[in-house]
Formats: C-alpha cells, structure tokens, sequence
C-alpha cells in the first residue's frame, strides 16, 4: 500500500465475492442470482429511460411502488445501489455504539465494521448454526441479523425476531432480509409497531436483477432520513435511472417474483432430498442456496472438483464450516448435472 494511504484503510480485509467467471463456461451455482431472467414487464421499460438528465434523486416513484405493495408509506422507504450500500449506510449511521453480529454470517458485516470503525461483539452461533435471540438480550448499539442466514440458510421465526425488537427498544435490530422470499415471513409488519426496527431488502436474488444494482429499507421515518442524509452526502444519484424504472416495473409484477421463488423453493427442497439420501447432511435451508458437507469429503477438495467438472460453488475456509459447500439453486436441469457430478465424485474419492 502507498504512503498517502491511512493506516486504517491498509489494515482492512476487503469482502472477497464469489468468482465472476465471464465467459458463460461454468453451471454458475455460487453466488446465489436467479437462474431465471427478470419479468419482461422490467425488459420493456428500460428502453424508454431518460439517460441525458440526471434523475430523481428522491426515487419517488420507485419508492412509492415499495412503500404501496408493503403497506407502508412513502417516507418509509429508502432505496440504495444493491443493499449493500443501504447496509454500509447502516453502519455509518448507526454504528456509534457498537454493532452485534453471528459469527457465521454474511462476511460484509465484518468489513463494515473495519471501514467505518464500529466496535463489533461477534456472537457465535449455538450448535448446528442455531441463532438465539436470547444471546441478543440487551445488546448495546445496532444488532445485525440476516433473516435467513447466510450461508448457513436458516431461518428465524418472526416471533423471534419480534421478542428481540421488543426486549431491545434502546438498539436498532437490522433484519437483512435478502432470501426472505425464499420460505420466510418478513419483518416488515413490525416497522409499523417499533420505532428499533429497519429491515433490509435486495432485488438480486427473487428478482432476478443483481446486475442492476439495487436494494431497499423499510423503517421508521427518522431512521430512513438518516440514511437519506448519509446518501445525500455521498452519493446523492445512488440509484440510477435504470434501475429506479425496472426496480419499479419488478415490484408492479410480484406475481412473476412468486412464480419464481415457488419453483426455485421445489427444485431446492427435491435437491437437499437427494442429497440426504446419498448422505449429505444439509441445512433446512429457507434461502435460494443449499449448505452441505459429506462425510467423506472436505469442502475445498469437493468445490475443487466440481470446478473442474465445470460447476461453479462456494466454499469459505472459515471455522466452523470449511468443510461445506454453498450451492445455488438454479434450473432443475443445472441440479441435476450438479447432483451427478457430485455422486461421481464422491465415488471416486471412495476408492482412492
Ligand atoms: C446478496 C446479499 C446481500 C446484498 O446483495 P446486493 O446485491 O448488494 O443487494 C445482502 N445481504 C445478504 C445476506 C446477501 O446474501
């Protein structure tokens, strides 16, 4: 690192993603996208977008489509570029007092942490990657739950995360919703009852649209003008005119977004069948993803393999779950392949 650079901008691990291979060879499991296209509803209005003018930098139309379809209203909304930027947002916000978080969960959390220098008490999770809320109970600052985890995919129950709003009234619980689409109820009904609650959203997963860069958060007011001040003092064009119209036309067509999410949850709860029956142990994962380990397999050797046989997954050489692979759910063909792949593999590695 040069020596214009502050010391603690060289100290931080940046967030490592998932390969981005860009020459379409790979069945690409690994970073949890859509393998269906977005609605043709999101295709036809991105012709008719205004690119010379700057846009609304209000996203007013954009934000009253959200704030209509989740009933709750306009000034509840805050829209950014992915939900990571609302996330980092988050952290420069509210992050003064400190910030809880699992000690498996999504690796940006740690990250944000080093970036905008937050204190952060890292709470492991119980046996089997269990949350308890218990462990929660009067945490001091902001409390980070991704609702399902990831990359565990399990899922809290709303009860649950309402027993950790209200025994927290002086810290604000961030529920990152970015898989809730996947088998979970939202949170977003308790923003309308508790002032300590914001919950996060993203359209790169449900809604086929990760490229497009865009996410979303429903709180109360003054916690969302919070945020519109830190965007406004970064960025006040976070959401680009693109994404404000098809972000728009995505939301108008919830039912292609259920459509979606129904076949990937069928050909998810098939696909953790299978391998349990060749003696995988798997997460009852809620999200578009699957966590597996095999006994006689690391997870490393596994993804390794996989890649070479031309299936892309995740593995995080991280304690505690090394030994697993993270499997997007794609088409139940590209399942298929994997799950051939997979057994052969595993055959093989039976006999040498
Ligand atoms: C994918 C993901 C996000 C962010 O996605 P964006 O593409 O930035 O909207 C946030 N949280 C979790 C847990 C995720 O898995």
């Amino acid at each position: 690192m040069n020596r214009f650079t502050a010391d603690d901008i060289n100290s931080i691990q940046p967030y490592v993603p998932g390969e981005q291979p860009q020459d379409g060879r790979y069945i690409k499991l690994n970073t949890n996208e859509s393998p269906f296209p977005p609605s043709p509803a999101v295709l036809d209005v991105i012709h008719n977008c205004e690119y010379r003018l700057y846009q609304d930098t209000q996203a007013t139309e954009l934000r009253q489509a959200i704030a209509d379809t989740a009933d709750v209203g306009f000034e509840n909304i805050f829209v950014s570029n992915g939900s990571d930027e609302t996330l980092a947002f988050c952290f420069r916000a509210f992050g003064k007092g400190g910030v809880c978080f699992a000690d498996i969960t999504y690796g940006f959390y740690k990250v944000y942490s080093q970036l905008y220098n937050t204190d952060s008490v890292i709470v492991p999770l119980r046996e089997e990657f269990l949350l308890d809320t218990d462990d929660y109970m009067q945490s001091k600052g902001m409390i980070i739950i991704a609702n399902p985890n990831a990359p565990t995919g399990l899922y809290v129950g709303l009860s649950e995360i309402e027993r950790l709003v209200r025994s927290n009234r002086d810290s604000l619980v961030i529920v990152d919703e970015a898989y809730i689409d996947f088998g979970g109820q939202s949170a977003i009904v308790l923003t309308k009852k508790y002032d300590n609650i914001m919950v996060v959203q993203t359209f790169s997963k449900s809604r086929s649209l990760a490229g497009l860069r865009l996410g979303f958060a429903i709180a109360e007011k003054s916690l969302i003008e919070s945020l519109v001040k830190v965007k406004d003092s970064t960025n006040p064009y976070n959401v680009n005119v693109v994404a404000q119209l098809a972000g728009r036309a995505a939301v108008l067509d919830g039912d292609y977004t259920r459509r979606c999410c129904n076949s990937i949850m069928r050909t998810r709860d098939n696909t953790i069948e299978e391998l349990r029956r060749a003696g995988f142990y798997c997460t009852d994962s809620k999200a578009n993803f699957i966590f597996a380990r095999h006994p006689d397999i690391g997870g490393e050797r596994l993804y390794l393999a996989l890649k070479e046989k031309g299936i892309l997954v995740r593995q995080f050489n991280q304690d505690r779950i090394a030994d697993y692979i993270r499997v997007t759910v794609g088409t139940d063909e590209q399942m298929e392949r994997f799950f051939e792949e997979t057994i052969n593999i595993i055959k093989r590695g039976c006999r040498d």
